[in-house]
């Protein structure tokens, strides 16, 4: 895979027509990438078979509708566009969080602690690594920077897309790092507000907003303080670590389920993040797999972190495509180790530049694939000083 990996525009002012062509632009993949993640919910998650998933799926709807009427617009629209149901969409987008979703769900109660965490720890403790991410946020010498690894089943790797969602009115403009079919999962939008993302395994999972509307809902923000507090009034349905920054401010908050701690803040100083909690009430709701590197890379990232001191996006690139301690390396490549092509790796990474609106973004493994440079047009964030 050696093509550029330069965004693709959606001007569309409209949520709906956006939406809608971006279905149509990648009906294939769409259809395909729902049906494995789909397929990898039925296998990980606790759901008796497809319809049940689908009911689980299709209750995200009408949260969604309330918590943001152009994001489910567009949601809904992807899913005209692409010709599949608006759950299969909710899967495809949501699906790290579905698996934490109890089928009880359906029943219309919410029981207070919907699995009971010795039942979800035996269904997980022995699952795959469920993917992760590693995320830093660093002040740099003179811009402060903010980046991640994605990780996932590496099935997912074809799907990766940058996309640049600029309407021909207003003066809006985001750049976010995503899947076919997906919203959004990392990105920065042209006020100069990123926001990265560290899944977690929660135990107290329920029906909550697509997190990827979150994410986009949240880079409309004024602000990063506003975008945590959006965040902290939003309904979830299963845990993250987000790392919120605006080149003046940031925050780091884990949530699982149902609760949400700010554990970070600081801009002056550099903050990592894999996949564990770090605040001791969250880490009684979690259930971190058996097989996941996130403690590991936690350490690797620390590690490389205070050797290699990097002040800038260009470093930041060269620290979080390490292969130190390969396959289980910050650059994962647990599916090579074990021949399971659904098993965890890092399918990409963007890391923005907070003071020059420029994003380095690139498909792969970041020792062979090359990175590639995106300016925001409509940059009027922090400066360099
Ligand atoms: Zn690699």
């Amino acid at each position: 895979m050696t093509d550029s990996f330069a965004p693709f525009l959606f001007d569309q002012d409209d949520p709906a027509s956006r939406g809608e062509a971006h279905g149509e632009q990648w009906r294939a993949e769409i259809r395909e990438l729902a049906e494995i993640r789909a397929a990898l919910a039925l296998k990980k998650g606790s759901f008796t078979d497809r319809a049940q998933l689908d009911a689980v799926a299709r209750l995200h709807l009408p949260l969604l509708d309330n918590f943001s009427a152009p994001l489910s617009a567009e949601l809904r629209g992807i899913a005209r566009g692409a010709d599949v149901a608006p759950e299969a969409v909710v899967i495809l987008n949501h699906y790290t969080d579905l698996r934490d979703v109890p089928p009880s769900v359906l029943e219309g109660t919410c029981p207070e602690d919907p699995v009971a965490e010795d039942t979800f720890r035996a269904l997980n403790l022995n699952a795959d690594d469920p993917g992760g991410c590693t995320a830093v946020y660093l002040p740099g010498r003179d811009a402060p920077v903010l980046g991640q690894t994605w990780d996932m089943h590496g099935t997912a790797e074809p799907f990766v897309r940058a996309i640049r969602i600029k309407p021909r009115s207003g003066d809006d403009e985001f750049v976010c790092f995503t899947l076919t079919g997906c919203l959004g999962m990392t990105g920065v939008s042209a006020r100069g507000l990123a926001v990265t993302i560290n899944n977690l395994t929660s135990t107290d999972g329920q029906v909550g907003v697509v997190w990827p509307a979150l994410v986009r809902a949240m880079l409309a923000c004024a602000s990063a303080r506003e975008a945590r507090d959006l965040l902290l009034r939003t309904r979830l349905s299963s845990g993250h670590h987000y790392m919120i920054a605006d080149g003046r401010e940031f925050y780091g908050v884990e949530t699982s389920g149902k609760l949400k701690v700010v554990t970070q803040t600081g801009a002056r100083a550099a903050h990592l993040h894999t996949n564990h909690c770090f605040d001791p009430v969250l880490r009684r709701h979690e259930a971190v797999p058996k097989a996941s590197t996130s403690f590991r890379r936690m350490e690797l990232a620390t590690t490389l972190y205070v050797q290699q001191r990097p002040q800038d996006a260009r470093a930041l690139w060269t620290m979080l495509s390490s292969h130190d301690g390969y396959p289980r390396s910050v650059c994962s490549h647990i599916d090579d180790a074990g021949g399971d092509p659904s098993a965890s790796k890092t399918c990409g990474r963007m890391i923005v530049d907070l003071t020059r609106g420029e994003v380095l973004v690139g498909r792969g493994c970041g020792q062979t694939e090359p990175f590639t440079v995106v300016k925001l047009d409509r940059w009027r964030g922090a400066n360099v000083p």
